[in-house]
């Protein structure tokens, strides 16, 4: 299937690792310029490298999604060097694990700017340029805890819910205009993250007997469902908050 958006410019944020790495690998197979912006600088330029293997125009911006200027300079950037922003992946690290009274106030603030403001501050500043153009896609990056608390992870499970409340809103109000808006709950994801989150690569492995498919998923398993949403092809998908855990939710809907 050509997923028509070859010649596309697509904004990934957090993209010099993981999920954000695998996203943007993902849209430059299929044709797309692709800016990334992360906080740390050598994983940022091994991302440029590895990206660039697509054959694509690539470009990298150092920022933190938490400091309340980088949004507008990251897409800023990535238009004069690329072109006006076509694709957002609104990506950033997870937020301070936790129980309530593990996380202190501090811990909140991070939460809220890093995932949640983050994402709302990247959406503001693509956004009207998208509606103008007539076309757009946002696909942010949540969890499966927007579907299911996750014990001792009170921030995510608090801070991404708001965004699946944005994601749906939004897309009711800009679909009109050509811009869908869509969310992506991963489930457990072999990735940095996890690997901190789990301690060891034993209990990375039981963690993978704990879900139906049998191992915890690829980065890449999340990228390619990113470059789906992202494309021309999933053009009657809109608002939706998609669960890619390979069936590990017993949730119904
Ligand atoms: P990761 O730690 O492997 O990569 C995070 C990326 O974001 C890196 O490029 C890092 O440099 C960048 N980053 C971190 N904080 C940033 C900030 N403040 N500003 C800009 N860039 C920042 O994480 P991952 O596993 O790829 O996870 C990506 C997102 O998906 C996170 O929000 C995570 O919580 C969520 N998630 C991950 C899993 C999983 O199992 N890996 C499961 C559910 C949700």
């Amino acid at each position: 299937m050509d997923l028509g958006i070859s010649g596309k410019v697509a904004l990934v944020t957090g993209g010099s690792a993981g999920i954000g790495l695998a996203a943007a690998k993902s849209l430059a197979r299929e044709g797309c310029d692709v800016c990334v912006s992360a906080r740390d600088p050598e994983r940022l330029a091994d991302a440029v490298v590895e990206l660039q293997e697509f054959g694509k125009v690539v470009h990298a911006v150092l920022a933190d999604v938490e400091d309340p200027s980088a949004a507008r300079r990251v897409v800023e950037e990535t238009r004069d060097v690329l072109g006006p922003v076509d694709i957002l992946v609104a990506n950033a690290g997870g937020p301070p694990a936790g129980r309530f009274d593990q996380v202190g106030l501090d811990d909140w603030d991070v939460a809220v700017q890093r995932n949640l403001l983050g994402t709302v501050r990247l959406i503001h500043a693509v956004l009207p340029e998208m509606r103008s153009r007539g076309w757009g896609r946002i696909v942010t990056i949540t969890s499966r805890s927007v579907r299911e608390a996750i014990d001792g992870l009170l921030l995510s499970n608090a801070t991404r819910s708001a965004v699946a409340g944005v994601v749906r809103t939004l897309a009711r109000e800009v679909g009109g205009d050509g811009v869908l808006v869509n969310n992506v709950l991963p489930g457990p994801i072999e990735t940095d993250r996890l690997r901190q989150l789990m301690g060891d690569e034993e209990a990375l492995r039981r963690r993978g007997e704990e879900v139906p498919v049998g191992r915890v998923g690829r980065p890449e398993e999340i990228g390619d469902v990113v470059a789906f949403l992202a494309s021309e092809r999933a053009s009657f998908v809109n608002g939706v908050s998609l669960l890619v855990d390979g069936g590990e939710s017993r949730v119904i809907a």
